[in-house]
C-alpha cells in the first residue's frame, strides 16, 4: 500500500516536471528498446496503377506500438531516432522485413521503403540494400526507395553518388512528398528519380482549389515529360480519384484504397482491389 503510494507520488512528481524535455528523454530510453523488445512491424499500404486498376506497389510504413503510450506515431518517433543515431539501425530492419515480405508476393508486385537523410551519411546503406536484396532473394527492380528533399539539402555530393550506385544496382528511387520543399523543382535535374509523389497536400485541396489543381496537373505533365511516374499521395475519394485520373496521374495511394495494413492482409488487398473492374468474379474478390 505504502509502496502503491510511493510509486504514485513519483509519478506525480514526474507528471509535474512534465516538461517536453523529460517526455523526449523516456520516449527515447523506450525507442532504444524498441528493436529488442520486438515493439516494431512494418505495415504495407497499396499503391493503385491507374491503367490497370491493380495493385502495383506497396509502401512500407513503420509501426511502433509502445508498452504502455500504445500506437506512437512515425512522425514523432522517426525524427527522434534520427537525432539519436538510431535510424541507421531501424531502417536496416525495416529494408530486410519489407524485402522478405515482398519476395513472397507476386513478381509485378514492388515494395517502396523510406530512407532518412541519416541513412545517407556514409556508404553503408549500399550494402545494407544489397544485403536485404540478396537474403530476400529480391529482385532489385522490385525495390524503390523513397527520399525527400530533405535528403539532398546537405552533402549532396556524397547523396548523389549513394543514389547512383542504387540505382546502379537496378534499384528505383522516388521522390516523396513532392512540392512541399524549397527547391523541389531543381533536384529533378540533379538526379532521374524514377518517380515522383505528389504531396498529399495539394490532393486534399485538389477539388476545392482551383491553384491546388493547377499544381497537381503541372506536376503531372512535368513527371511525364521528364520520363518519371507520378503517383498521388493521399486519395480519400472517389472524385479525387477521378480528377487525378483525368490529369493522366500514374499511381494513386490513399485511405480511398486502404490504409497500410498488417503483412497477413496483404495478400485480400492483392485480390480484391480492381477486381471488379476486370469482371473478375473470383473467391477473392468476394471476400472483400
Ligand atoms: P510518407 O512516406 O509520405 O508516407 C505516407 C503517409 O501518409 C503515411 O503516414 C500514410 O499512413 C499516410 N497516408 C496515406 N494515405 C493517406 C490518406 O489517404 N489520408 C491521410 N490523412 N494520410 C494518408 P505514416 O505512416 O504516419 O508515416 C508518416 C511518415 O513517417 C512517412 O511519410 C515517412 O516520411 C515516415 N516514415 C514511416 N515509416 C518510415 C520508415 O520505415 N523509415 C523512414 N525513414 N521514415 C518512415
Ligand atoms: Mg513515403
Ligand atoms: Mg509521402
Ligand atoms: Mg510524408
Amino acid at each position: 500500500r505504502a509502496k502503491a503510494d510511493g510509486r504514485n507520488g513519483f509519478r506525480f512528481f514526474e507528471q509535474e516536471m512534465d516538461s517536453s524535455m523529460q517526455q523526449r528523454r523516456m520516449l527515447e530510453r523506450d525507442l532504444r528498446l524498441a528493436l529488442q523488445n520486438d515493439e516494431f512491424e512494418v505495415h504495407y499500404q497499396p499503391i493503385v496503377d491507374m491503367a490497370t486498376g491493380r495493385v502495383s506497389c506497396f509502401e512500407a510504413l513503420l509501426r511502433w506500438t509502445h508498452p504502455e503510450r500504445g500506437a506512437v506515431s512515425p512522425a514523432e518517433f522517426i525524427p527522434l531516432a534520427e537525432e539519436i543515431g538510431l535510424i541507421g539501425e531501424i531502417g536496416a530492419w525495416v529494408l530486410q522485413r519489407a524485402c522478405d515480405a515482398a519476395a513472397g508476393w507476386p513478381a509485378h508486385v514492388r515494395i517502396a521503403v523510406n530512407l532518412s537523410p541519416a541513412q545517407f551519411r556514409s556508404q553503408l546503406l549500399l550494402d545494407q540494400v544489397a544485403q536485404a536484396l540478396s537474403q530476400a532473394g529480391l529482385d532489385p527492380q522490385r525495390l524503390e526507395l523513397e527520399i525527400t528533399e530533405s535528403v539532398l539539402l546537405r552533402q549532396s555530393e556524397l547523396v548523389l553518388s549513394i543514389l547512383k550506385q542504387l540505382r546502379g544496382m537496378g534499384v528505383r528511387v522516388s521522390m516523396d512528398d513532392f512540392g512541399t520543399g524549397y527547391s523541389s523543382l531543381g533536384y529533378l535535374r540533379s538526379f532521374p528519380f524514377d518517380k515522383i509523389k505528389i504531396d498529399r497536400s495539394f490532393i486534399r485541396d485538389i477539388e476545392k482549389s482551383g491553384d491546388a489543381l493547377s499544381i497537381v496537373r503541372a506536376i503531372t505533365g512535368l513527371g511525364t515529360s521528364l520520363g518519371m511516374t507520378t503517383t498521388a499521395e493521399g486519395v480519400e475519394t472517389f472524385e479525387q480519384l477521378n480528377q487525378l485520373r483525368s490529369e493522366g496521374c500514374n499511381e494513386v495511394q490513399g485511405f480511398y484504397y486502404s490504409p497500410a495494413v498488417r503483412l497477413d492482409a496483404v495478400p485480400a488487398l492483392l485480390d480484391g482491389i480492381g477486381a471488379d473492374h476486370h469482371g473478375n468474379t473470383s473467391a477473392a474478390s468476394n471476400s472483400r
